[in-house]
């Protein structure tokens, strides 16, 4: 079975990966060079407990976040299975796993609309894992089908002291807009280097002025003296492009909108459908790949669009009163305790 994979992130690494360590013949097309131009704020959040520690890349594993809503909060996530990684070298390490079970890797070759039928003749399937703009549904007229709803988002790359954070991250939520901030350290020493960034997560962004709040940002974190080593960002998926399996295709990670629908981290859910697709194939079941990953990840998104619609009706008082439940019953395991909570906040409300 002669199976095609666009794009080279970890969806698309981990889906051919999968199918060619079990006899598949995968080719891989990836627009740019394997790693390049990574827009993330490279915490890996498994909060579908499928993973642990990721194979490579791994900066530290982050025992504290760092929350702040009105009050300040610290949480204890040594078992929340989070992570700092360096994408550039995890992916590195996706792409020898792949290229050593037999995938033939074709860097710099973007897939356009007008080459997409041919592929899609020449392979008996395809996944498309190229996120956002998925190139599949670009090519059918559905550009915007997995951008219905998206969150934006801006990054900064900033070099400066970030040795007091060792092995956390910090996130805020501000009461003049749906979304947060955050500051994920990568190295935390006095010449350090973290991922700043900020997201907005519904239509109030139209009126948001994303360089102004940034800059705000760091005055408030009395970041204004560091140094901008890159400038990115872009828009993650909130809403899932179903159905996943259209002719002989299948869509994975972002291309999918499998992001989170409330703090947009998408690559637990990237790696998760990417392994799932290949291994649907391999069943000879491709139809049955939406049901498979729908019922893993049925209670997570459930929850999720739940909180979310709660912050946007009652504004981030919700999010305080939800956080401090959740402290309160999970001193021990937060992650019990967050949903215990939420079953109680959501129950009141
Ligand atoms: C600013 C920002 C910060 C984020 N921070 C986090 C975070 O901290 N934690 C987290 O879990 N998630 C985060 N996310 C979301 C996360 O980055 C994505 O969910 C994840 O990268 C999805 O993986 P993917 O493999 O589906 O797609 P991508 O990582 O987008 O990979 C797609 C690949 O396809 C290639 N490609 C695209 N078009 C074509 C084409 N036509 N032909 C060939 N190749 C193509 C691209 O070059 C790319 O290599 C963040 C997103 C943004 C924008």
């Amino acid at each position: 079975m002669k199976v095609a994979v666009i794009g080279g992130g970890p969806a698309g690494l981990t889906a051919a990966r999968t199918a060619a360590e079990n006899g598949l013949e995968v080719t891989l097309f990836e627009r740019y060079r394997i790693g390049e131009r990574i827009n993330c704020g490279e915490g890996f959040f498994d909060l579908l407990g499928i993973w642990g520690k990721p194979e490579a890349g791994v900066l530290f594993q982050v025992k504290e976040i760092l929350f702040k809503i009105n009050n300040f909060y610290r949480i204890d996530s040594s078992r929340l299975n989070v992570w700092m990684v360096d994408r550039f070298n995890w992916q590195h390490y996706l792409s020898e796993m792949a290229r050593e079970s037999g995938v033939k890797i074709l860097e710099e070759t973007p897939v356009s609309v007008k080459n997409i039928a041919l592929i899609r003749r020449d392979f008996d399937w395809v996944i498309d894992a190229s996120g956002i703009s998925a190139i599949t549904l670009k090519s059918r007229g559905n550009d915007g089908e997995n951008r219905s709803r998206c969150a934006l988002t801006l990054q900064y790359k900033l070099e400066g002291d970030f040795s007091c954070f060792k092995e956390s991250l910090k996130a805020v939520l501000e009461p003049h807009y749906q979304g947060y901030y955050w500051i994920f350290p990568k190295v935390t020493t006095v010449r350090g280097i973290a991922n700043v960034g900020i997201g907005f997560f519904n239509s109030s962004f139209g009126k948001i002025n994303l360089k102004k709040e940034m800059s705000r940002i760091l005055y408030q974190e009395n970041l204004q003296d560091y140094t901008i080593l890159e400038c990115k960002g872009g828009r993650i998926p909130l809403q899932q492009a179903s159905p996943f399996l259209r002719d002989n295709t299948l869509l994975v990670g972002d291309a999918a909108g499998l992001a989170s629908p409330l703090h947009g981290g998408g690559l637990d859910m990237a790696l998760f459908s990417g392994k799932l697709a290949a291994l649907s194939l391999l069943r000879g079941a491709p139809h049955m790949y939406e049901q498979l990953l729908r019922q893993k990840i049925k209670h997570k998104i459930a929850y999720e669009e739940k909180i979310y619609e709660l912050w946007e009706r009652y504004g981030i008082d919700f999010m305080e009163k939800s956080l401090k439940a959740a402290l309160f019953f999970g001193q021990r395991n937060f992650r019990r305790g967050l949903l215990k909570a939420l079953r109680t906040t959501i129950k009141v409300k």
